[in-house]
């Protein structure tokens, strides 16, 4: 078999066991991470390893989720196809690029300028046209583009939730974000707006590399 066939099969069967065989129905999410190239963004790991069950190293102490974290996260979100969505933490861009396959245009935000290089170069070589990256730190979210249909912050806040990110969700939009105190104490909270109103609920135990406190001092890039 050829290696792209190969690979193909390969990610084929992770949506069916991990994706689909977990219980997410959305078909939309199902036939993009069956079309994503998910080892185009994961370096270090090879190519067929990329689709394993599990979090996996991206360079400078971070992790990319397990695919099925990633799909339940933005199953969370319910995006519908005209939703604007901000994705705090952009990573390899994997997650960037699922969501791009769901709405009409992704925010993606960064700290680190490597991910942030690396993720937005990817995407171009894949033509991924709905997304925009930015340089900066996510806790202050994107206040020229808000409000937010969707938001979904991909590293674990401790303690409180950035209000700031709060602010800049939509009437009816939802935050998707992991919130503890420690790697061993965490959870995804969803907090859903309702006008002036702001529903919480818990959801899974996860595991998610901390987001970075206070102010970013590099400069914000836009595309
Ligand atoms: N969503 C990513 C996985 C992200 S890992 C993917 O699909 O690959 C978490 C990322 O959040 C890391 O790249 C880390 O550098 C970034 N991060 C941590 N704190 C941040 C902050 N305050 N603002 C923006 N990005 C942050």
């Amino acid at each position: 078999m050829r290696r792209k066939d190969d690979l193909e099969a390969i990610r084929q069967r992770m949506v069916a066991e991990q994706i689909r065989g977990r219980g997410i129905r959305d078909e939309r999410i199902l036939a993009a991470m069956a079309t994503i190239p998910r080892h185009h963004f994961v370096p270090y790991t090879k190519p067929r390893d990329v689709y394993r069950d599990g979090p996996l190293p991206i360079g400078q102490g971070q992790t990319i989720s397990q695919p099925y974290i990633t799909a339940y996260m933005t199953d969370l979100l319910q995006l519908r196809e005209a939703s604007r969505v901000l994705e705090i933490g952009t990573g390899s861009g994997y997650q960037a690029a699922l969501l791009s396959f769901l709405c009409t245009d992704v925010y993606t935000i960064e700290i680190i300028r490597a991910h942030y290089i690396r993720a937005r170069k990817i995407i171009e070589r894949l033509k991924y046209k709905n997304i925009h990256f930015r340089e900066g730190n996510g806790r202050e979210g994107w206040p020229e583009e808000a409000p937010f249909d969707g938001i979904v912050v991909t590293a674990a806040a401790k303690g409180k939730v950035p209000v700031a990110l709060l602010n800049q969700l939509n009437d009816g939009g939802r935050m998707v974000i992991p919130i503890g105190q420690s790697l061993y104490d965490q959870q995804l909270v969803v907090y859903t707006r309702k006008k002036d109103r702001l529903i919480e609920k818990e959801d899974l135990a996860v595991r998610f590399v901390p987001l970075v406190e206070g102010s970013s001092t590099s400069q914000h890039v836009e595309k």
